[in-house]
């Protein structure tokens, strides 16, 4: 059977002429690994975001190990996340040794709720990671308080937050350090690859050491002070990222007014929620995602609109329900509702630059179909 691409993606990534160019113009210089490349891209990112210092890296999932290595966590200690995240966020705590503790979110926003907060912090806490959820910065006033009053460091999940704002100020330059991803699926991409960004002196220069095997230049070769990383992004990957970041202003500008055309139509449309963004913040959209009413199985709307030539998937993650997180926490879902609930019943719907109105119209009107239909099975 011929595979058929749905009609309207979830996501295409932006990519022409000037990342091939860019790919091409490292390749003909030899120099492969990290050199001049991924340090001009670092300084597009940090000056975009307003920190003194940044660390491309090969993956975020990477990049959040090394910033939680780099911020003193040690096996054994705690670190605070919200429960509902890309699993790579709780990965990333244990492969440093340490123990995720999992806090509820707010509903309306996706993002850590902080009123939870306080609850989950104990002796061995070293560290909060809120994560900014879908590119909406979390309420960090908060959070920075709660971590203030303990000496807490805070590392920011900002993979899906590049350019995203919280009262003036870029994530990324909202805690101790932040971490973005290339990932195709956020805002832009370099293939694989992820950035550290901080304004910590202390917490950079464990991030340069330790992002290269622990290795310290000498006048003649190197020397090992610490059992260090390879999480270096290459040339290849930062060149891409250097042609992507001339389209950044674009893309953030076509994903927020396709946003909008979302939030108009879908106004109309009974049975579900669309996003919502608190006054003193601005978001990405690198994922549009509304929660469906209770009435409604997520997944098998999920199929129908597949039926229907309109590619849509789950929000993310609740992390307490998935297999090993389970099996080793053994979390009930009532001390985590809200992202229970998330998990169940969100529903992220199509939306990259290349999209047209006209495919915002098609998808609404395939969500409006989909949803009479199923109301009036479960009726009947
Ligand atoms: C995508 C994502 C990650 C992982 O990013 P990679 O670059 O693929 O490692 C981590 N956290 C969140 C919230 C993400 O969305």
């Amino acid at each position: 059977m011929v595979r058929r691409d749905p009609r309207v993606r979830l996501n295409v990534p932006l990519l022409g002429e000037a990342e091939l160019e860019a790919v091409g113009s490292v390749l003909a210089t030899g120099f492969l690994t990290q050199g001049p490349r991924a340090q001009e891209f670092e300084a597009l990112v940090a000056q975009l975001v307003g920190t003194d210092h940044a660390y491309a890296t090969s993956s975020a999932t990477t990049g959040i190990h090394l910033a939680l290595h780099a911020c003193g966590v040690q096996p054994g200690d705690e670190v605070v996340i919200p429960d509902y995240s890309f699993p790579a966020t709780a990965n990333a705590v244990i492969q440093q040794g340490a123990v995720p503790v999992f806090v509820d979110i707010d509903p309306a926003t996706f993002n850590m709720d902080p009123t939870k907060l306080e609850a989950a912090i104990t002796g061995r806490t070293a560290a909060i990671m809120p994560v900014h959820a879908f590119g909406l910065p979390a309420d960090m006033n908060e959070i920075n308080a709660v971590a203030a009053a303990h000496g807490l460091p805070v590392i920011e999940d900002a993979a899906c937050a590049l350019a995203a704002t919280y009262r003036g100020v870029a994530a990324g330059a909202l805690g101790t350090a932040g971490v973005f991803s290339f990932h195709p699926r956020k805002i832009i991409t370099t293939g694989e690859g992820g950035m550290i960004t901080t304004s910590d002196a202390g917490v950079a220069d464990r991030i340069a050491v330790l992002r290269t095997h622990g290795a310290v230049r000498g006048d003649t070769y190197m020397s090992f002070v610490d059992a260090g990383y390879n999480y270096r992004l290459s040339d290849i990957n930062a060149a891409i990222g250097i042609a992507q970041m001339e389209r950044l202003d674009h893309i953030l500008e076509r994903r927020r007014s396709l946003a909008a055309a979302y939030d108009d139509r879908l106004a109309e449309v009974d049975g579900l929620t669309t996003p919502a963004v608190p006054d003193d913040r601005t978001h990405t959209f690198q994922s549009y995602v509304l929660m469906l009413d209770e009435a409604f199985d997520r997944d098998a709307v999920i199929h129908a609109l597949k039926a229907r030539d309109v590619e849509t998937t789950l929000g993310t993650y609740s992390m307490h329900l998935q297999p090993y997180f389970r099996d080793r926490f053994a979390i009930a879902d009532e001390a985590l509702p809200s992202s229970t609930r998330a998990h169940r019943q969100a529903l992220t719907v199509p939306l990259y630059p290349q999209m047209t109105e006209s495919d915002v119209d098609s998808v609404v009107d395939a969500l409006r179909s989909t949803l009479a239909e199923s109301r009036s099975v479960r009726a009947g």
